[in-house]
């Protein structure tokens, strides 16, 4: 009979050519290339080159708890150091939501159509998710990370904040050395992360948002004292008045501190991250700030404490490492807090015990 099933071409028992699967590795992936092994010396002259691909892998290597990346990082810190220093580093608090990212951003393009260099650091010690990065997800900064004048990174795995801190004042070094004129080392406004950022910046600035009417409230007196800016975020749309306000609350208690050591009077400004309002200022303000502590000495005299506290940050750290990195005495102060929880040895007595035989080990 003549119907179209009968027909072979349409017939259930032929198999039909199916469509062609993707193939099962994506061809327009990259083969990675073996990540090379430099030298310090290759990396201080790619470094020093301003080779930013180089300049990354030696901070890598910084943050690396490696000894063997640690020799080498050092080794490379240590030639570079004699390139670096010429920068002004900026450090910048704020809690989540501030505004810090659509800031920096917005700093960034500024302070790039100004012909600058921009590195941008962080650091974050509470986080451990997105690998301890308050900036791992680079489109908080859309326009700045594509720019070719500007090296973000973030803040280095989370760690003692002691550790994380050292790295990227290392890091600083490296990024100086690398031709970047201007450092903004970033830090969320929690715990002891500001004085870590203020121990290895020139001006600090403090960002606020204008909200409750009292904006003081909830701003440790500490975080206060060690701002040479406070600057006044979202003074946009509805947010002026308030922001207006906002800025005599901060100008009128600033006015109650005692004077600065640097001799500089904290200034408070408003300004619009998102609509580029008010940038300029800020910069002129850094700026000013800048001139006035290099000519009263207070510029390099500010630096001078600096590498005075991270020598002893840095023995601190190592000595605390060597302590207690150690697999017998970890045990052996578990044990200790037992005895100490059930209240059979005081917690001096304890500790002067883990410390004698410490001392004894030596
Ligand atoms: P961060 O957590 O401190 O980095 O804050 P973000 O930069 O991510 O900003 C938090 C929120 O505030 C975002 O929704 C931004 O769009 C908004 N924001 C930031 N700057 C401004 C500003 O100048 N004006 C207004 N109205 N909103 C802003």
């Amino acid at each position: 009979m003549e119907h179209i099933e009968n027909n072979d071409e349409f017939g259930g028992l032929s198999v039909n050519k199916g469509i062609e699967q993707p193939p099962t590795v994506n061809p327009y992936l990259k083969k990675r290339q073996k990540k090379k092994h430099y030298t310090p010396d290759e990396y201080v002259e790619g470094i020093l080159r301003g080779d930013r691909t180089i300049l990354s892998q030696a901070v890598t290597l910084v943050e690396s708890s490696r000894t063997e990346h640690q020799a080498v990082a050092q080794e490379v810190i240590e030639k570079c150091l004699p390139h670096a220093g010429n920068a002004i580093r900026v450090g910048i608090t704020g809690v989540p939501g501030a505004g810090k990212s659509t800031s920096i951003d917005t700093f960034g393009m500024h302070l790039i159509s100004k012909g600058k260099k921009l590195a941008v650091l962080a650091i974050d010690p509470s986080s451990e998710r997105s690998k301890g990065s308050i900036l791992g997800d680079k489109t908080r900064m859309e326009q700045l990370s594509v720019q070719e004048n500007a090296f973000i990174r973030p803040s280095p795995s989370a760690g003692s904040l002691g550790g994380v801190a050292r790295k990227t004042r290392e890091t600083i070094i490296l990024c100086e050395a690398a031709g970047f004129d201007t450092i903004i080392v970033e830090t969320v406004g929690v715990g002891q992360s500001e004085t870590a950022v203020h121990s290895m910046v020139d001006f600090f600035m403090l960002l606020q948002v204008p909200g409750t009417g009292d904006e003081l409230q909830g701003i440790k007196r500490g975080i206060m004292e060690l701002a040479d800016g406070v600057v006044i975020n979202k003074a946009d749309g509805n947010n002026i008045e308030k922001a207006q306000l906002a800025q005599a609350q901060f100008r009128n208690a600033l006015h109650l501190f005692p004077a600065t050591q640097s001799g500089w009077s904290p200034k408070v400004l408003t300004y619009s991250g998102y609509y580029g309002l008010g940038i300029t200022e800020i910069w002129d303000m850094v700026y000013e700030y800048m001139d006035f502590t290099k000519i009263n000495g207070y510029f390099d005299f500010r630096r001078s404490e600096q590498a005075k506290y991270w020598m002893y940050e840095s023995i601190n750290e190592n000595l605390k490492n060597h302590f207690y990195k150690n697999h017998h005495r970890e045990t052996e102060l578990k044990h200790m807090e037992q005895q100490v929880l059930k209240g059979e040895i005081s917690s001096f007595i304890a500790a002067k015990r883990m410390l004698d035989e410490y001392f004894r080990e030596k």
